[in-house]
């Protein structure tokens, strides 16, 4: 049977005094681009995110732009913001520089990742020869420069050059032990597969928040392309569901609101209490996952 009163409570935001979100955005390329970006945070601001994170180019090629955006993202709205930072191509000085420009900022929040080789995903990484050779140590060298919290990576199918399960959970622990205070996961569709990595971390002794990194599907197409670069499955369900939609957008769109809506409600149900929501710099199919969520605007 139907029960509405739990449908009603679960989406209520005075019954998910808990509920905490974040939006992932990247440093936009052109003045377009960045009418788009502020327009989008513009919207998104008003349902008091924990924070709003902007990302890094992999070789540290958005560093100008990543501060820049990070730093006025505070300013203009008052809602904190998050700076990704690889350690691609940089000695272990210039990023440790990049952390104090940061911290100059007056930015307290990193997002602190490896990076990919510049070649491309899945090529091996070769660290700088001065430079910090993953995640955990990045983590270690932030933490000797200041207070900040401190986010990584997690990945709910395996990262893809991890050789087997224990390697990856270990690595885990590894960032979180030198200091990191959440893990955010790479995206992924199956909630049973992010289940089951929480409850292989929690066996590891891993306590740290683990936060889902939702990823509405703007464009079927381009979305699968990030999936397969990055190792994350599309299961077959989905890719049926939005088959034959790539000239039809208000019907894809209407079909991506249902298909995120159902994975974080499920989520939800599951106890999970944080979510962390990958942007691509759009704001509608976020807006109307907060919605769902029971957010509103302040
Ligand atoms: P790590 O945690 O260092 O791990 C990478 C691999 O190396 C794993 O397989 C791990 O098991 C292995 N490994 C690490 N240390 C050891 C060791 N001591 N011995 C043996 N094996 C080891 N990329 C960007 O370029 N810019 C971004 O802004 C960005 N933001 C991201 C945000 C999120 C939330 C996520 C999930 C990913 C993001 N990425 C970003 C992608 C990320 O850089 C890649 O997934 C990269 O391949 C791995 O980064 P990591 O921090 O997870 O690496």
């Amino acid at each position: 049977m139907i029960d509405d009163n739990a449908r009603a409570s679960r989406l209520t935001a005075e019954k998910r005094p808990d509920l905490q979100l974040s939006f992932e955005f990247f440093p936009p390329k052109t003045d377009v681009m960045e009418q788009k970006f502020w327009e989008s945070i513009h919207k998104l601001a008003p349902l008091k995110p924990r924070f709003v994170s902007v990302t890094y180019g992999a070789g540290g090629g958005t560093r100008e732009r990543t501060l820049r955006m990070v730093s006025s993202i505070k300013a203009d709205t008052g809602v904190d913001a998050a700076a990704h930072l690889t350690c691609v191509g940089a000695s272990r000085d210039e990023v440790d520089a990049v952390v104090r420009g940061y911290q100059a900022a007056g930015i307290t929040r990193i997002v602190a990742l490896r990076g990919d080789a510049p070649e491309g995903v899945g090529q091996p990484f070769t660290a700088h020869p001065d430079g910090y050779r993953n995640a955990a140590e990045l983590v270690e060298g932030i933490r000797k420069i200041g207070d900040f919290d401190i986010s990584v990576a997690a990945y709910p199918e395996r990262h893809p050059q991890s050789p087997d399960w224990d390697s990856d959970i270990a690595n885990l622990k590894r960032k979180i032990d030198a200091g990191a205070t959440r893990a955010i996961t790479q995206m992924f569709f199956k909630n049973a597969d992010y289940l089951r990595y929480v409850e292989r971390a929690r066996a590891a002794g891993v306590t740290a928040p683990i936060v889902p990194g939702i990823q509405p599907i703007h464009s079927f197409k381009q979305i699968s392309g990030f999936a397969a670069r990055t190792g994350a499955t599309i299961p077959a369900w989905m890719a049926e569901r939005f088959e034959g939609l790539e000239d039809d957008p208000e019907t894809h769109a209407l079909v991506a609101s249902a298909v995120a809506a159902e994975q974080v409600i499920e989520l939800l149900d599951e106890g999970v209490t944080e979510f962390h929501i990958y942007t691509l710099n759009r704001s509608n199919l976020a807006l109307a996952l907060a919605r769902l969520l029971g957010k509103r605007p302040d």
